[in-house]
């Protein structure tokens, strides 16, 4: 298991390689999330043993208690689930990044109850760029107000914008969205400064991803396998 687990690693850093190398871009400016949901702690310590530092859970309580488990280890932990404002506290005591931020109503609480001893909360605003009705994310035409507002708060630290596509398999399909998510983040930055994360690609579309500019890549199955049904 463990030596599958290198491996996959090692597969998906030499597509991330071939990604930059097409779109002339250096392979640092991306990094790698391994996206452990579902996944038990000794999976996520055999992923660390192989190299990765970051990891990305959706479910909170399956969340706390990897975290608590390998406490004992330098591991930076990402938020990327959907976030429920009675849940936010645990969420700003124990992790470095959310990327699934698509309300003022969270952040403000993010921003409220993070740990005055801890450096500001690392956060993407999470954008329904595809537009699908019912699912996650801020409309495209809201995020630049929206992002005013959380650059503006204390305690977290707004990095950028964060989507997950339509799912397709047609590689201009993927493009055409991840391109707009870009174009987002360039239209931001004139009000905002210092603004450096395109979140965005999993392990389907990767490449396009990173052809238009992604800075963290999620990555799931590709490097743990499929994913069993998820809980309830
Ligand atoms: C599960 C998940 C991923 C990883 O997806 P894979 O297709 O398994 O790589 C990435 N981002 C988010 C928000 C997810 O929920």
């Amino acid at each position: 298991m463990n030596s599958s687990i290198a491996s996959n690693i090692d597969n998906v850093r030499a597509q991330i390689r071939s990604a930059c190398e097409q779109a002339g871009r250096d392979a640092a400016s991306v990094t790698l999330l391994a996206v452990s949901k579902t996944r038990p702690a000794d999976e996520i310590r055999a992923a660390h043993a192989a190299g990765l530092t970051r990891f990305g859970e959706n479910y909170l309580q399956e969340a706390l208690d990897k975290i608590e488990q390998l406490a004992d280890l330098p591991l930076e932990w990402h938020f990327i689930g959907p976030i429920q404002s009675n849940k936010t506290r645990p969420i700003a005591e124990h992790f470095d990044w959310v990327h699934s931020v698509d309300r003022l109503k969270i952040a403000r609480r993010l921003s409220e109850q993070r740990p005055a001893h801890r450096a500001a909360l690392n956060i993407c605003l999470q954008v329904n760029i595809s537009r699908e009705p019912s699912k996650s994310g801020c409309l495209p035409e809201d995020a630049p107000a929206l992002a005013r507002q959380l650059s503006a708060l204390p305690g977290i630290r707004l990095r950028g914008l964060m989507a997950i596509p339509e799912a397709s398999d047609d590689p201009a399909t993927q493009h055409r969205a991840f391109a707009d998510l870009r174009v987002l983040l360039e239209q931001i930055s004139h009000d905002i400064p210092g603004l450096d994360t395109l979140s965005m690609g999993m392990s389907g579309d990767l490449e396009a991803a990173i052809s238009e500019g992604a800075t963290i890549v999620r990555i799931g199955t590709a490097l743990f396998g499929p994913r069993p049904p998820k809980p309830a």
